[in-house]
């Protein structure tokens, strides 16, 4: 192993040595069982050494940027603000329509443990530090799945926190019920992807065990006081049907009420082994909507159709929109600074004031 490698190794939380002397990781649903030194699990970053197992990419990002969070997406949590986004590589999941299928599909080297791409330091340090400097207030697990580089986001959240900053993750969920709980401490955020029935997950996920453990993920979060979204990737064929929709609202509505969790319905476009599969018709995302919204959802967005009146979120019960979006911009804001409704005063479920960190945007102009 060279010596480059050496310093993104963390012990890892959660697993354990089995009495044939494999280790069995227990981070996240599939539990992988790992007999042979030098070799990770199916994720490809968390690797056992000799007797013990590591995260092998502590302290390495893939890039990071500073994104408006309504990027994430997420809509009801501190409106405006600038995330500073980190990802790394890896993923619990084989998504065969990964759109970040480049870094989430790279796995470093068995034995060498070297890494597949070009990976930077990026210290917890470091990370809260440059969010500071350019002036965002949320610090954003995101681009690749961030469970499976768990100590490395714990750590850095730990930091944030106790520097003022907030922690947003971007996740698929598939998690063991104790370590979400533990991460939901220092979480204030999260958007997580719900992305179809059973056989959408063993089919084009490679996923056992799925939905079931991604709703649990979700619940434990809102129980623990995280404010949650859910981000429904509609993909023609797939997770298109009536039943599947009226499924997912009243589970929400179930758990978490109309207002407490908003859905976003985002748009599917052709991408890395499912190329075949034309985008979805935006007609099938407004009827998913009108569905979600028949079962008594109240916040339910379109997203990856630029412009469409979807994006607004509109007052639940004058029926006025209140914020007015086009793409990631706040176009129009029309709630009182305690976030009720400038036209019929109704408390509007949006976590932290608005602020227009646009940080994020001289950002993007630089490249
Ligand atoms: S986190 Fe990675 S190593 Fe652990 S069980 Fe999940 S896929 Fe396997
Ligand atoms: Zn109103």
């Amino acid at each position: 192993m060279n010596a480059l490698n050496r310093n993104a190794l963390k012990v890892a939380e959660w697993w354990i040595m089995r009495e044939d002397g494999s280790i069995q990781c227990k981070l996240c649903p599939r539990e992988c069982i790992i007999r042979e030194n030098g070799f990770p699990g199916a994720c490809g970053v968390r690797v056992r050494l000799n007797d013990k197992f590591y995260l092998a990419i502590y302290g390495k990002t893939s890039g990071w940027a500073l994104d408006p969070i309504e990027k994430k997406p997420l809509f009801h949590f501190y409106p405006g603000s600038c995330a500073f986004s980190i990802g790394t590589i890896g993923c619990n999941l084989f998504c065969i329509f990964c759109q970040n299928w480049i870094i989430s599909q790279a796995r470093i080297k068995p034995k060498t443990l070297k890494f597949p791409l070009h990976l930077e330091d990026l210290s917890p340090e470091r990370a809260v530090e440059l969010a500071r400097r350019n002036g965002c207030s949320v610090i954003a697990y995101t681009y690749n799945e961030p469970i499976v580089w768990y100590e490395y986001m714990l750590d850095t959240a730990k930091l944030a926190k106790q520097n003022g900053l907030k922690n947003a993750m971007i996740t698929n969920g598939y998690i063991n019920e104790d370590p979400i709980r533990e991460l939901a401490k220092y979480i204030d955020a999260a958007n997580v992807d719900l992305k179809g029935d059973e056989n959408f997950y063993s089919r084009l996920s490679g996923a056992p065990k799925a939905p079931e453990a991604v709703m649990r993920a979700i619940e434990i979060l809102v129980e623990s006081g995280v404010h949650a979204e859910i981000t429904i990737l509609i993909i023609p064929g797939w997770n298109d049907k009536e039943e599947f929709f009226r499924r997912v609202a009243r589970w929400v509505m179930d758990k978490f009420g109309p207002e407490k969790v908003p859905v976003h319905l985002s748009r599917f476009y052709p991408n890395y082994m499912m190329r075949a599969v034309p985008p979805t018709p935006v007609r099938t995302i407004e009827k998913a909507r009108k569905i979600l919204m028949e079962e008594g959802l109240k916040y339910v967005y379109i997203g990856n159709v630029p412009g469409h009146p979807a994006e607004h979120t509109y007052c639940p019960n004058c029926g006025k929109p209140v914020i007015k979006r086009n793409g990631f911009w706040i176009t129009d804001w029309k709630l009182t600074d305690d976030n009720r409704c400038s036209y019929c005063g109704y408390k509007i479920n949006i976590i932290g004031k608005y602020k227009q960190e646009d940080s994020w945007l001289r950002f993007h102009m630089l490249f």
